[in-house]
């Protein structure tokens, strides 16, 4: 077994340069945390090798590893071309229109009526989370006309914004309901929402999942930010989907947003992923821009729970060098003495409950003493969520019976998940405790352990023990109470 030495979680989307048993090991072993399939690309088929793939990986391993199946939503795409892409110049013409004959040089399938009904000439269309522009010159029920402002390579179904009109979308189309119920049904840990806008999309989805997946908003429409607060609390967690949100809103304006978020999703106890161009240029090069490293060291000290790769793990060049940046990064981050200091500043949280109150004394022990770790017990994952917000000094070591909520907890900010039998008795515990954190190497035979549990054991959000206890077997069999 391995133990990561950093808190920050990675995320690697997983794609045709990612798909081979080995090829995600690699990714696993680099460092990431959890595998997305995005639900844009592929098929069923695809998928559920790759899920397949990566359950083999959790059993060779013995490590929870999470899936997340990002579902398209209300996404516009251009169709596919003969040749996979073609490369558009300032000042080319290009034609969008409904004809599903793969596209060339001068057109492509844009299969979506309604965008062509809301065009006028003069409108402004953009494709690859804005990377591409051009402008339409004329247009008509199934067509558009265009020329090229801003170039790029166009490819397969990449995504296209339309930001000065606005589109009558439902939240989940049919695909999307078939790709939910595909998703649950294959067993992944995480579902993804593409351009939620309220919570009653979240809601939707939830109740098509019905306890299977946990569901996670994806936020990047302006009234998705506008409508924060209320998304939050219908979600398990958030995505700040820097791509499409850097289109729909002025691109200077997504920083902020971005630490708002963070800040709100932390102080809610709910994981948060920071994604979209993190380490862009390693799509194509070994070696990642300046800037990239430091947007990604930004997301770290702003205290994001996880960061993500897209196209870099998905379909890049050097998937395993972007996953080994970005730990890399983490490890640089978490080393500085400032970062400790700018995380607990930016602690906030609302607490009444006793589960808040055992979080907080937990931490604080952490802060106090040497203790190695805090080990929290958890059913649901909510006391472990709670530990986490706190962003302890010392690794978290969530114990959970259940493989479904130690696998979601494998987003989660410093949450190293185990695997228990149940317990019946608090002492029997406090030895797996203990047996957890020195057989991963998170404490010697000399060392404090914090424990915190619920008693009695399978009572969900009954957390109401800290202990803190050592790690010798004898010690424990001589000091602990039933
Ligand atoms: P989203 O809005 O959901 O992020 P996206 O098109 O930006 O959609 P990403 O998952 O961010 O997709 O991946 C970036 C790029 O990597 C895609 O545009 C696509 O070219 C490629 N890609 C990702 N996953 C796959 C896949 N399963 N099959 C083929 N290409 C993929
Ligand atoms: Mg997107
Ligand atoms: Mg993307």
């Amino acid at each position: 077994m391995m133990r990561r030495h950093r808190n920050v979680k990675i995320v690697a989307t997983l794609g045709p340069a990612s798909s081979t048993q080995e090829m995600i090991r690699a990714l696993f072993d680099a460092g990431a945390d959890v595998f997305r399939l995005n639900m844009s690309h592929g098929d069923h088929a695809d998928h559920k090798a790759r899920f397949d793939a990566i359950r083999a990986v959790e059993a060779e391993t013995g490590r929870p590893i999470a899936v997340l199946a990002d579902l398209q939503g209300p996404k516009l795409r251009v169709g596919r071309f003969a040749t996979g892409s073609h490369d558009l110049e300032a000042g080319d013409r290009f034609r969008f229109d409904l004809d599903a004959e793969p596209g060339d040089t001068d057109r492509v399938q844009l299969p979506h009526p309604e965008i062509f009904a809301a065009l006028e000439a003069g409108s402004e269309l953009l494709v690859n989370d804005g990377k591409i522009r051009l402008r339409v010159d004329e247009c008509g029920a199934d067509f558009a006309n265009c020329t090229v402002t801003v170039a790029g390579t166009i490819s397969d179904r990449k995504g296209v914004n339309v930001p000065d009109v606005v589109l009558p979308l439902a939240a989940l189309s049919d695909k999307d309901r078939e790709d939910l119920e595909f998703a649950c049904e294959l067993g992944v840990d995480w579902l993804a929402l593409s351009f939620v806008q309220r919570a009653e999309d979240v809601e939707e989805a939830r109740h098509l999942a019905r306890g299977r997946a946990a569901v996670l908003s994806k936020i990047e429409k302006p009234s998705a930010v506008r409508a924060f607060d209320e998304i939050l609390k219908a979600s398990d967690g958030i995505m700040v989907a820097r791509g499409d949100l850097g289109v729909e809103l002025p691109v200077h304006s997504v920083p902020p947003i971005q630490k708002r978020l963070v800040r709100q999703c932390r102080a809610a106890a709910k994981p948060v992923i920071v994604a979209t161009q993190m380490l862009e240029s390693m799509i194509e090069s070994p070696m990642p821009t300046r800037a990239e490293v430091s947007d990604v060291a930004n997301a770290i000290y702003e205290g994001t729970d996880a960061v993500m790769l897209s196209a870099e793990s998905a379909a890049g060049a050097y998937p395993v060098e972007a996953v080994t940046t970005m730990d890399s990064v983490a490890r640089s981050v978490e080393a500085d003495p400032n970062y400790r200091g700018i995380i607990e500043a930016a602690r906030q949280a609302e607490l009444h409950s006793v589960a808040d109150a055992i979080v907080t004394a937990a931490r604080e022990i952490a802060e106090t003493t040497d203790v190695a770790a805090i080990c929290a017990f958890s059913q649901s994952g909510k006391t472990v969520s709670l530990v986490a917000r706190e962003r302890p000094r010392v690794p978290i070591i969530a114990l959970s019976p259940l493989v479904n909520t130690a696998r979601r907890l494998a987003l989660s900010w410093g949450t190293n998940c185990i695997i228990t039998d149940g317990h019946d008795r608090f002492k029997l515990a406090v030895l797996s405790a203990a047996r957890a954190a020195l057989s991963e190497g998170y404490a010697g035979p000399e060392d404090h352990i914090v424990v915190t549990a619920g008693v009695p054991f399978n009572v969900p959000g009954s957390t109401n023990i800290l202990r803190v206890a050592p790690c010798d077997e004898r010690l424990i069999y001589a000091s602990d109470p039933e």
